[in-house]
C-alpha cells in the first residue's frame, strides 16, 4: 500500500446543498479507487491529479488527522465520508480506516453520510446505529443500471447492482436511511426509459427512502480518454458518437433527457418513493439539533 501526505482531511463545505445530499463537512481517506467505473469524474484532473487513479493510496496518519480535525471543529454537522473516492473500496475490507473513522465521528457527535457502490458498507451497520442515536445518518448507493450485465461493463469491480440493492434491503431493515443515486445516466448506454423505470421500482422494493437522477455525464481531460478506451470494449463506436454529439463539452446530456425525467417522475409517483432531495434532507435531519431547513 502506498501512503501519501496530508495535513488536513475533514474539510468544511462552506454551504449546504439542499437539492442534493446536504452535508457540512467532506473528507476522503483514500485517493484513487479500484472500482474501475468507466465514467468516473474523480479520475479527471479537476479532482484527483494522480497518474494511476485505479491504484488506491492511503493518507498517512489519517486517523490521527481526522481525530484532530473533528476535535477542532466549532460546530458539529454531517460529514460526507468520501467524495472523490469510494470509502468502501475493496482495500477497506482489511484496512478498516472507514470503520475507524465512523467510530471517531460517533465519539465526537457528528453525523455521517456516504455514497458507495459496495455492499461492504453493511459491515458498519452497528456504528451507524450508534451515530443515529445522536445525529443524522444516510447511506447512499450509486446505482446506474438495473441489471448486473450492464453494471459489469460500466462498473466492473464494484458490487453488482443486485448486491447493492440487497445491501439497501439489509440497512433499511436495520432502520438506516438509504437512498439511490441514479447518477450518472450515461447517454447511449443506460439512457432508456425501461432502465429508469426498473431502477425506481427496485429502489422502492428494496427499501430505499428516496431516489435521485441525473440524466447527464460529465467528461473532462483524462476522464474522457479513459471513458472512450473502456467503453469501446463493450460499446463499439460509442466514442465517435460522443465526439460528434458532444465535441469537448463538459456536460454530456442525454438526448432523451426529458423523456427519461417524465418516466422517472411518473414511476416514482406510482410507486410512492420520494424523489425530492429537499424533502429527503428534511427527513434525514428531522429530530436532530443541527442545521434543520
Ligand atoms: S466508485 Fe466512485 S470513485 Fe470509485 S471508480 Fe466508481 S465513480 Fe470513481
Amino acid at each position: 500500500m502506498e501512503y501519501i501526505d496530508a495535513k488536513k482531511i475533514v474539510m468544511s463545505t462552506g454551504h449546504l446543498n439542499w437539492d442534493y445530499l446536504a452535508h457540512e463537512y467532506v473528507m476522503n481517506i483514500y485517493r484513487g479507487c479500484s472500482h474501475g467505473c468507466i465514467y468516473c469524474y474523480a479520475r479527471s484532473n479537476y479532482y484527483e491529479k494522480t497518474d494511476n487513479f485505479n491504484c488506491v493510496r492511503v493518507k498517512k496518519d489519517a486517523l490521527q488527522i481526522i481525530r484532530d480535525d473533528l476535535r477542532r471543529k466549532v460546530k458539529t454537522g454531517v460529514v460526507m465520508v468520501g467524495s472523490a473516492s469510494d470509502s468502501y473500496c475493496p482495500e477497506e475490507r482489511e484496512l478498516k480506516l472507514t470503520r475507524n473513522t465512523l467510530e471517531l465521528i460517533n465519539a465526537f457527535d457528528f453525523g455521517m453520510s456516504v455514497i458507495t457502490k459496495s455492499s461492504l458498507v453493511t459491515r458498519d451497520t452497528d456504528i451507524m446505529l450508534d451515530i443515529k442515536e445522536h445525529s443524522p445518518v444516510s447511506i447512499n448507493f450509486t446505482i446506474t443500471c438495473s441489471d448486473d450485465e450492464a453494471c459489469r461493463k460500466i462498473e466492473p469491480f464494484a458490487t453488482p447492482t443486485s448486491g447493492r440493492f440487497k445491501a439497501i434491503e439489509h440497512l433499511a431493515k436495520n432502520g438506516i436511511t438509504t437512498g439511490v443515486l441514479m447518477d450518472p445516466v450515461i447517454p447511449y448506454i443506460t439512457d432508456t426509459e425501461e432502465n429508469v423505470r426498473e431502477m425506481v421500482k427496485k429502489a422502492k422494493y428494496y427499501g430505499a427512502e428516496y431516489i435521485y437522477i441525473s440524466t447527464q455525464v460529465t467528461m473532462a481531460d483524462v476522464q474522457r480518454d479513459y471513458f472512450f478506451q473502456e467503453a469501446e470494449k463493450n460499446y463499439p463506436g460509442i466514442s465517435e458518437k460522443y465526439k460528434e454529439k458532444y465535441k469537448n463539452y463538459y456536460y454530456c446530456r442525454s438526448p432523451r433527457g426529458r423523456k427519461l425525467w417524465n418516466a422517472f417522475v411518473e414511476t416514482c409517483e406510482k410507486e410512492g418513493i420520494n424523489y425530492n432531495m429537499r424533502v429527503a434532507n428534511q427527513k434525514i435531519r428531522r429530530g436532530y439539533g443541527i442545521s434543520a431547513i
